[in-house]
């Protein structure tokens, strides 16, 4: 179990796990913020969304940083190349496989 990511409030939490499991990555949210209880939470606490499967956890780096340069699922999915070397679905801004370390080719 990794920690990928840490959220402002429940909804982007939720926002990023539902992102993560649209690309088959399980997570669970550690930390939510109680409801109503908002002005007596301390500052530092913000919920964190962490990886089930640690082999997981350079993929969803990835996808982390995809949602915080404001991809949306339409324009990554259109974009996806296919690495030769392993077969995987790689997001476009990236030139290398995050699995394998392939080169992108074409
Ligand atoms: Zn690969």
């Amino acid at each position: 179990m990794k920690q990928v990511y840490i959220a402002e409030d429940n909804i982007t939490a939720q926002l990023m796990k539902d992102y993560l499991a649209s690309r088959r990555i399980d997570s669970i949210i550690k930390g939510e913020l109680l409801l109503g209880a908002i002005g007596e939470i301390p500052a530092n606490t913000f919920p964190t969304v962490w990886i089930v499967e640690d082999d997981d956890y350079e993929h969803a780096l990835q996808l982390v940083k995809n949602y915080e340069d404001g991809l949306s699922n339409e324009q990554i999915f259109n974009n996806v190349w296919r690495c030769e070397g392993c077969d995987e679905l790689i997001e476009a801004q990236f030139t290398q496989c995050w699995k394998c370390g392939g080169e992108r080719v074409r």
